[in-house]
């Protein structure tokens, strides 16, 4: 068999996806970036992925699987940064990429990656396909009351989508997103929803998760991801004082890190909330999961709450679903794909925390409801397997570049189309 030659540049400047999820800026992106590498690799398309060097220690390459390399660039200090100081260095990091292209495709993930994909673009003379994981318009027409996003960002992103020859949407509220607020070519965007690995996140007993995390036989409520505003922790924690009057021995579990890293003010706040109202016993924080570990949590959930702004897709609301775990979300973006209101969860019009509360104790309250959710639910998260979501971005790709292995690779998913 002929070896494989076409070679990807995946540009991940801002986080790497060795990095465990859950804190800091390491978040879904993260957990994108390493699975659809793999299971590319898996059909023969290799992939680079740079990062900026964040550890003096990390060796320059490391191999993560077979077909896929992480690089780490150094572009200013080693060391974690804010996001908002990266902007000055992404011209370094594009001077310590150059070296190792050109490749078949570069595939830039967040905005600042597509702002230097744009121009190793122009170096390499190679397509650039973008993957913006979330936008700056759109978080700020989602929460107004939080300072809005840089304009630096707004501008980059416009440029991006000017310049990208192909732009990867998770679903089509994104694309309509892309179209409306950034005047982007509908032609240029595909869409390809991200996926869940389904030999690991599957149901299981829900008694012994909870016995292996050391919760009790309550009913129980879980949150999980990066701590932010954004992400409504402070409502899952508010909705839980509403929920305990309807269902008193309801416990929450907020499962994450503090985002910004090191910023250590999220969880303190939340922790001084939960004390103001009076539900400091019924709240336990933990510290972020490796995500080997994560499908025995959301077993160990009733009910996953997913209280957010906005949301690009919502990783966490599908794997969940694919346990078997009913999700109760805000009806925004991804998770309205994921979640069918009444079906295998509830979508929440209004974004306060009695609404989130009626909607969590509909699911804790009715067993027979649970058991028929959490079954849907299931159902559902096999419609994202992560090589479907792989044959989305191959087709993208093969409308780009003529390299052979990703028309066999794109051949060789063995996925059946969508029912
Ligand atoms: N995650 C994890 N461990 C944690 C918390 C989160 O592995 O303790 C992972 C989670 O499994 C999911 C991702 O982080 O894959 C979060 O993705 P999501 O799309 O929900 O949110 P984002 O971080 O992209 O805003």
């Amino acid at each position: 068999m002929s070896q494989a030659t076409c070679r990807v540049a995946v540009l991940s400047v801002h986080t790497s996806p060795l990095e465990l999820a859950g804190s800091g800026d390491a978040g879904g992106m993260n957990v994108y970036i390493r699975e659809v590498a793999t299971e590319m690799a898996r059909r023969g398309v290799r992939s680079d992925i740079f990062t900026r060097r964040t550890d003096p220690d990390s060796p320059d390459i490391v191999e993560m699987s077979e077909g896929v390399r992480v690089i780490n660039i150094k572009a200013g200090p080693q060391r974690p940064v804010h996001k908002d100081l990266l902007p000055r260095l992404v011209r370094r990091f594009i001077e310590g990429v150059i070296g190792y292209g050109p490749y078949d495709v570069i595939h830039a993930h967040y905005w600042l990656s597509g702002v230097a994909g744009a121009t190793l673009k122009t170096i390499w003379g190679t397509p650039l396909v973008v993957s913006f994981h979330t936008l700056a318009r759109v978080k700020d027409i989602a929460s107004p009351g939080d300072p809005p996003e840089p304009i630096g960002r707004k501008r980059g992103e416009v440029r991006v989508i000017r310049v990208a020859d192909r732009i990867i949407a998770p679903t089509d509220t994104e694309r309509d997103q892309l179209i409306e607020y950034y005047d982007a070519d509908p032609d240029r965007i595909y869409v390809a929803p991200p996926g869940v690995d389904l030999d690991r996140f599957v149901p299981g007993d829900r008694a012994a998760a909870k016995r292996r995390f050391g919760f009790s036989d309550d009913p129980l409520v879980v949150f999980v991801g990066r701590l932010q505003s954004f992400k409504g922790t402070d409502i899952a924690v508010s909705a839980l004082r509403h929920l305990t009057r309807m269902v008193p021995d309801a416990q929450l579990a907020i499962v994450g890190g503090d985002s910004p890293r090191g910023a250590g003010g999220e969880r303190m706040r939340l922790r001084l909330t939960a004390r103001r109202l009076g539900v400091s016993e019924r709240l336990r924080f933990m510290e972020p999961v490796g995500h080997g570990e994560l499908p025995e949590l959301y077993r160990a959930a009733d009910v996953v709450v997913v209280p957010s702004a906005s949301e690009s897709f919502g990783l966490v609301a599908l794997e969940a679903s694919a346990c078997g775990t009913p999700v109760v979300a805000t009806a925004v973006g991804g998770l309205r794909v994921i979640v069918r209101d009444g079906e295998s969860g509830y979508l929440v019009e209004r974004r306060d925390p009695p609404s989130f509360a009626a909607a969590l104790s509909r699911v804790l309250t009715d067993p027979g409801a649970q058991t028929r959710l959490g079954g849907n639910a299931v159902r559902l998260a096999h419609r994202f397997p992560w090589a479907r979501t792989a044959d989305g971005i191959l087709d993208a790709y093969a409308s780009v570049t003529a390299c052979p292995d990703i028309k066999r690779a794109l051949a060789g998913s063995g996925v059946s189309p969508i029912l």
